[in-house]
């Protein structure tokens, strides 16, 4: 079912929690939530939970309404950070709790929990308490939970946070494959990037209770709205760098101190004056020059990372990050020059950090 936020807004006292947030998440879509902390991404979950009431605009799922809808009447699953199991009754019956609210005949109950703990690998804990299993299974069981109801959409947030890293990713990779196969509506709150990059159909960014941009994972990447979507998106981040565009005998040149480089022919459209250029660390090649060159500057970190190597340099107080072959001999305290490929590279306005190119 499709969920739609229609100016909707949340206020507590004096804070924003949600602006007039817009955002119609489609039929069987994986709709990733993301930004910082505090940023609201909770609160537009609850509200549509029922969990919270607007203090402007509608909700609606399916086309319909559901201000005024009891919680237990909306017909959702959300599935929290603190996986709140029962205690006192095994993962069966935790399993099972929904559907007997739900007066699900017994033969169907029994036939779903098993097809739900068969999913997620919890058979053998189905006669166990929930104190006696470890975190991940209790994520799992909680995840189970909300999937043996079958509701119309799943509210997830942070569902992922109590898990080490190597189940974390082993539980989002399990997730998106249980979407693909339920086709069910996922509203996924998350601050973690990588968490929406990896995992979303689409993604929207929000940031002070308003929303920056939705879209598909890879737009999002390649044409960030403003400096704050295109500094959130991609790890490292993007390095925003403050110069002037110039036309110069039939070239676009961007110039700061430290730094001098010829745009590709596709920005000609961003009028000449204060610009803030936005280059990927990965936009880069792979080995630096001898200095002076493009950007230049002295070496103040050098993180090898296997694959690639991260060489940070502040170019006469602007700090810029590459990602340059592993192989480079480059030590803290050098000077060199960094060149851009080409790729990669935005021009965002200098006032409202908007995208221009
Ligand atoms: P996090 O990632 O830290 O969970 P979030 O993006 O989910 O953050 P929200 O929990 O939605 O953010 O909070 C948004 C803003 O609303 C914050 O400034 C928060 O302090 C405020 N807020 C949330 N709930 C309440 C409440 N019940 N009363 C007062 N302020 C609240």
């Amino acid at each position: 079912m499709g969920v739609e936020f229609d100016r909707v807004s949340k206020h507590f006292g004096a804070v924003r929690a949600v602006d007039n947030l817009s955002l119609a998440v489609e039929d069987g879509e994986f709709l990733v939530l993301v930004g910082p902390s505090g940023c609201g991404k909770t609160t537009a979950l609850r509200m549509v939970a029922g969990l919270e009431t607007p203090t402007a605009g509608d909700i609606r799922i399916d086309g319909r309404s559901v201000l005024g809808v009891e919680p237990r009447d909306r017909d959702i699953a959300m599935v929290f950070q603190s996986y709140a199991l029962y205690p006192h009754m095994s993962v069966y019956d935790n399993l099972a709790f929904g559907m007997r609210q739900r007066k699900v005949s017994r033969a169907e109950i029994d036939a779903r929990v098993r097809e739900v703990a068969d999913m997620l690998a919890i058979t053998p804990l189905l006669q166990r308490r929930p104190r006696e299993l470890s975190g991940g299974q209790r994520q799992r069981v909680a995840l189970g939970r909300a999937i043996a109801r079958r509701p119309r959409v799943f509210l997830m947030d942070e569902p992922l946070s109590n898990l080490d890293a190597q189940l974390r990713l082993h539980t989002r990779a399990e997730l998106s494959e249980l979407h693909r196969r339920l086709q069910t509506t996922v509203i996924y709150v998350t601050h973690d990037q990588v968490e929406a990059m990896t995992m979303g159909t689409r993604i929207a960014v929000m940031r002070d209770g308003v929303l920056q941009q939705v879209a598909e994972p890879q737009r999002l990447y390649d044409e960030p709205a403003n400096t704050f979507v295109a500094s959130f998106i991609g790890s490292p981040a993007m390095n925003l760098l403050r110069g002037e565009l110039r036309a110069e005998g039939g070239q676009l040149r961007f110039e700061a101190p430290a730094i001098a480089l010829t745009l590709p022919p596709a920005f000609a459209p961003v009028p000449a004056g204060p610009i803030v250029l936005g280059i990927r660390p990965e936009g880069f090649e792979r080995r630096p020059v001898p200095a002076p060159g493009p950007i230049t500057g002295t070496v103040v970190l050098v993180e090898p990372h296997g694959p690639d190597l991260y060489v940070t340099v502040d170019a006469s107080g602007q700090s810029v990050t590459a990602r340059l072959d592993p192989a480079c001999a480059v030590h803290p305290g050098d000077t060199i020059a960094l060149v851009p490929d080409g790729r990669g590279i935005h021009c965002f306005d200098h006032e409202t950090g908007r995208r221009l190119a």
